[in-house]
């Protein structure tokens, strides 16, 4: 049998970034930038004022005191008609164009305006510094410089960024689309009261709302029977996404028919059984072709199928969406209590994981096994125990995977 580490090199191996596509930006949150943009414009597209308040020509106020005459008033969305001349002064807003002729703005909470011809006078005791409360045109950004590199996650910020520079169509790398199909004769749908020998699927739902965590798109398939016929239909279907997650049917028992049904519809073996508690059973393979998929043969038990998704799955998603790393957070904390390992295979056993303290925590927790989910759900990382029987005190520092 492989190791876990050789399992993820083989699954990576085959895990290849998907071609890229053009998204609008309503769906582009998340994805990985295909290409460099560049932005359109120059930004700021002018000189603008960064405060609301008064351009004016910073010599007239060299002594810290003037009044002086209101040209004109510049609302959002208005441009200047006028210069700013010795002894004037242009009421203006935050962001709108400062009129030529002035080299500075002041804030309005350093004015008090006095009405009379006109739009009045300003009063402004301070002294002014040329450039001041103004931002240069491109400053920030000019046209035709890269706005975002290519590999960047796009984040709300990023989008917004895209927005501004025009990029309405994103050269992003698609979110994998991920079939999800659970096997056995023994699963009922959630909805029904279980009979003698008769389960609820619990995987079918939790791997497609794992799939939809990590931002991809889950296509569930439904439990399948274990028996050929059916099995084919459904998992022909799956092999249309970029990777098909089965659970169950991959131990040694009597209807655990999915590698013959994958061998059957030209899905290679990658490898099957890895020195993994729990998840001794994962299945790996490919379709290859035009439109390669990845298949992943769970074990059934929903705590093997979790810890199977995280280590493999997710890293194999992260890979195609065109991420850097492989969407895992492995941490190193120390044990908040003893722990006795035993076992000819490393364990990822649930555990509690805390960095509120001045060095983080793991306390492992009370769990009953491959099939026990509610002792997984109390837990937010996997902590790792390598092969072998050994005691573990408290304080020694461990590794684990955040959940
Ligand atoms: P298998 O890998 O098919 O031998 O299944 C191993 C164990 O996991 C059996 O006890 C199954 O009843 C259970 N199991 C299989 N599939 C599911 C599922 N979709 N939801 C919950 N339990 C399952
Ligand atoms: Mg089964």
């Amino acid at each position: 049998m492989i190791s876990v580490d050789e399992a993820l090199q083989l699954v990576l191996a085959h895990a290849d970034v998907l071609p890229a596509v053009e998204a609008p930006l309503a769906d582009a949150l998340g994805l990985v930038l295909a290409r460099d943009v560049a932005s359109d414009l120059d930004s700021p597209p002018w000189d603008k004022a960064m405060v609301d308040g008064y351009a004016v020509q910073a010599a007239d106020l060299a002594s810290g005191h003037a009044r002086l005459t209101i040209l004109e008033e510049i609302v959002a969305g208005a441009v200047p008609t006028q210069s700013v001349r010795p002894g004037g002064a242009t009421r203006i807003m935050t962001g709108a164009p400062t009129p030529d002729g002035c080299d500075a703005v002041v804030m309005v909470e350093q004015t008090s305006h006095h009405p009379g011809d006109g739009l009045g006078q300003v009063e402004i005791n301070e002294v002014a510094r040329a450039g001041q409360n103004i931002l240069r045109r491109a400053t920030a950004l000019a046209q035709g410089d890269v706005a975002l590199l290519a590999g960047k996650k796009l984040r709300a910020i990023e989008i917004g960024l895209l927005a501004e520079v025009g990029c309405v169509q994103a050269p992003v790398i698609p979110r994998p689309r991920v079939a999800v199909l659970s096997t056995g004769n023994e699963l009922i749908p959630p909805s029904e009261i279980p009979g003698p020998g008769q389960i609820r699927n619990s995987n079918g739902p939790m791997l497609a709302a794992a799939v939809r965590e990590l931002g991809a798109s889950a296509i569930e398939l439904g439990p399948a029977r274990d028996e050929l016929a059916d099995l084919r239909q459904r998992v022909a279907e799956g092999l249309d996404a970029n990777i098909l997650v089965l659970s169950g049917g991959v131990s040694a028992g009597v209807l655990d028919l999915v590698p013959q049904v994958l061998a059957e519809l030209g899905v290679e073996q990658v490898f099957h059984k890895i020195k993994l508690k729990p998840g001794k059973p994962l299945w790996f393979g490919v379709r290859r072709g035009r439109r390669p998929c990845l298949v992943f043969g769970l074990p059934g038990n929903p705590v093997s199928s979790l810890v199977c998704f995280q280590l493999f799955v997710r890293p194999a998603m992260a890979s195609l969406a065109g991420q850097q790393g492989h969407g895992l957070t492995r941490v190193r904390a120390r044990l908040a209590s003893g722990f006795q390992h035993r076992g000819d295979r490393p364990t990822y056993h649930p555990a509690v994981f805390d960095s509120a303290g001045e060095a983080p925590t793991i306390e492992p927790l009370r769990w009953q096994g491959s099939a026990d989910l509610f002792g997984l759900s109390l837990a937010n990382a996997l902590a790792h125990f390598p092969a072998g029987d050994r005691h573990y005190a408290a304080g020694e520092s461990i590794e684990a995977v955040l959940l």
